[in-house]
C-alpha cells in the first residue's frame, strides 16, 4: 500500500470568480417615496395627539404645579395632582404591568399597530421624513441629489434639512428634560446659559438622541435595537391581522398597460414596486410576512392608488389574517385574547381601587439603637424612638401620635407635630410603661398617627424592651 496521499486537479470545480463576503452588511439608505391614503390620514390622528401630548403637557398647570413633573431631587413624582412617593413604586410597577398587557392583547389581535400608528420612533421619524421631503424634494429629487456632486443647491437643501431636524431634536430634548425640571424655568435658565450642568448634558444626550435616532437610524431601530420587534411574532396566531399581501389574487405579477384589460395569465399585481418604494423599512411585503413590518400600512395605501388607476378593486394588501386569507373560519374572540382582556380588566379596577383608597400618610416608628431601656425615678421603663412622618398629601397637617400595645403605655412629652405639605417631618418620642404589666423583654406595641382633621391616619409597628419579668 502506497504511503502518498494521491493529489487531483480540481481546478475545474473552482467558481470563476472569488469575492470577498462582508459579514456585517453595509446599510442601504432608504428613499421612501410619500404616499397619501385612508391609513395615513388615521396615522395623522394617532400621531399628532401624541405629538401635543407631549410637548404640552409640561406646559399645563395642575394646581400650583407643573401637570407632570418627575422631581428626582425630591423623590416626588406629581402627575395630574397626584403626587407619587418612592414608597409608591408597587404602584409604577402596577402601571407597566397593565401597559405590557395591553401591548400583548393589542398585538395578538391586530398585530403591530402600536408599532406603526403611535410608536414614537415611528411618529418622530415621520416628522424627520416630512423634513427630508420639505428640503430635498421627492423620492427621485433626493437620490439624484445625494448623488450630484456637492453646489450651491445641494449645499442649502441639505444645511435647511439639518437645521430643521435639529431644531425639532433640541424642542424634543428641552421638553423631554422639562418633564425632571419645571420647564417655566428650565428655558430660561438654558437661554441665559444659567442652567445648572446636568440640565444642559442631559438635553444635550436628549436632543443628539433623537437626532440620530429619527434621522440617520430610523428603522434600523426597530429591526436591530428594539426587542418587541423580535418577540412579537411569538404572539401571533392564525387570526391576527396583519399587514398580507393576497398572493392568489395578485400572482403572476406582470406590467400592463392602465385601464388595458387584465391579461389572462396575470394575476391583479402590476409589479408596480409602489408598495417598496414607500416601504420605511424597505422590505417587498409580496416576499410574505417579516420581521421588519411595522403594519405601517403605506403599501396598503400605495397598492390600493394603484388598483383604483388600474380600475381593479382595491385590498391586493390589506390588514387580513392568516384564516382570511386562506378562506378559513376567523375567530374574533379567542380564548388568549379574552384572557389578556379579563386580566386587564381586573388589573385596572384594583389599581383604580388602590389609587382612590390610597393614604397620603406613611409612618415609620425607628427604636433607639444606642439603649435598649432606661428606669426613669418613677421606676418606670421607658424606650426612645423617632417617628418619621412622610405627609404625602397637598396640605399641611397637624399630627397627633397616640401608642397602644401594653396597659396604660404614655408617651412623656409632646406627641403632636406640624407637617407641610409634601414634607418628612421627625418625631422624637419617649414611650413609658409600668414593669408591672410587661408580661416579656420585648413586646409589640403600635405608634398611631392621625390629623387633627381626622382624614389621614396611619400606623406604625415597633417593639418596647424591659426587664426580665419572672
Ligand atoms: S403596489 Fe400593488 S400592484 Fe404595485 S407592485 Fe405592489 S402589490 Fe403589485
Ligand atoms: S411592508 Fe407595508 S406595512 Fe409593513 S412596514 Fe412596509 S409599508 Fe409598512
Amino acid at each position: 500500500m502506497s504511503d502518498k496521499i494521491p493529489l487531483h486537479d480540481v481546478s475545474e470545480f473552482a467558481p470563476a470568480e472569488v469575492s470577498e463576503v462582508d459579514l456585517y452588511q453595509k446599510r442601504e439608505k432608504i428613499y421612501t417615496r410619500k404616499i397619501e391614503g385612508f391609513f395615513q390620514r388615521v396615522r395623522l390622528f394617532t400621531g399628532w395627539p401624541l405629538l401635543l401630548g407631549y410637548f404640552l403637557l409640561p406646559w399645563i398647570h395642575w394646581g400650583e404645579r407643573q401637570s407632570v413633573l418627575f422631581d428626582l431631587p425630591a423623590r416626588k413624582f406629581h402627575i395630574l395632582g397626584l403626587t407619587f412617593w418612592p414608597q409608591d413604586l408597587s404602584m409604577l410597577a402596577w402601571v407597566l404591568i397593565i401597559a405590557a398587557w395591553s401591548l400583548f392583547f393589542v398585538t395578538v389581535w391586530a398585530g403591530r399597530v402600536w408599532c406603526g400608528y403611535t410608536c414614537p420612533q415611528t411618529v418622530w421619524t415621520s416628522i424627520f421624513m416630512w423634513a427630508e421631503q420639505f428640503s430635498e424634494g421627492t423620492r427621485n429629487q433626493r437620490i439624484k441629489l445625494d448623488k450630484s456632486p456637492l453646489s450651491f443647491n445641494k449645499a442649502w437643501r441639505k444645511s435647511l434639512k439639518h437645521v430643521m431636524w435639529m431644531g425639532f431634536a433640541a424642542l424634543t430634548g428641552v421638553t423631554f428634560i422639562g418633564y425632571f425640571t419645571p420647564i417655566r424655568e428650565l428655558i430660561p435658565d438654558l437661554l441665559g446659559l444659567q442652567a445648572n450642568m446636568w440640565a444642559v448634558a442631559f438635553t444635550i444626550f436628549f436632543t443628539l438622541a433623537t437626532y440620530i435616532n429619527a434621522g440617520y437610524m430610523r428603522e434600523q431601530v426597530c429591526l436591530y435595537m428594539c426587542p418587541y420587534a423580535r418577540f412579537q411574532s411569538v404572539m401571533f396566531d392564525a387570526d391576527t391581522l396583519t399587514v398580507s399581501y393576497d398572493t392568489a389574487r395578485g400572482e403572476p405579477r406582470g406590467a400592463r398597460k392602465r385601464h388595458a384589460s387584465k391579461p389572462e395569465d396575470k394575476g391583479d399585481c402590476i409589479d408596480c414596486e409602489l408598495c417598496v418604494q414607500v416601504c420605511p423599512t424597505g422590505i417587498d411585503i409580496r416576499n410574505g410576512m417579516q420581521y421588519e413590518c411595522i403594519t405601517c400600512a403605506l403599501c396598503i395605501d400605495a397598492c390600493n392608488s394603484v388598483m383604483d388607476k388600474m380600475g381593479y378593486d382595491k385590498g391586493l394588501i390589506r390588514y387580513t389574517s392568516e384564516n382570511a386569507l386562506n378562506g378559513k373560519e376567523v375567530h374574533w374572540l379567542r380564548p388568549r385574547l379574552i384572557g389578556y382582556a379579563v386580566g386587564i380588566l381586573v388589573m385596572v379596577v384594583a389599581f383604580g381601587a388602590r389609587i382612590y383608597l390610597r393614604t397620603p400618610l406613611e409612618v415609620d416608628a425607628i427604636r433607639d439603637r444606642n439603649s435598649l431601656y432606661t428606669t426613669n425615678n418613677m421606676g418606670m421603663i421607658e424606650n426612645i424612638y423617632t417617628l418619621k412622618i412622610i405627609n404625602m398629601d397637598d396640605h399641611a397637617h397637624r399630627f397627633v401620635v397616640s401608642a397602644s400595645g401594653i396597659k396604660e403605655l404614655a408617651i412623656s412629652g409632646n406627641n403632636t407635630i406640624e407637617a407641610p405639605a409634601g414634607e418628612i417631618v421627625e418625631l422624637p418620642l419617649r414611650l413609658e410603661a409600668d414593669p408591672a404589666y410587661l408580661r416579656e423583654t420585648s413586646t409589640e406595641i403600635e405608634f398611631s398617627v392621625s390629623s387633627e382633621s381626622g382624614n389621614l391616619s396611619a400606623t406604625s409597628e415597633s417593639r418596647f424592651l424591659g426587664p426580665r419579668t419572672m
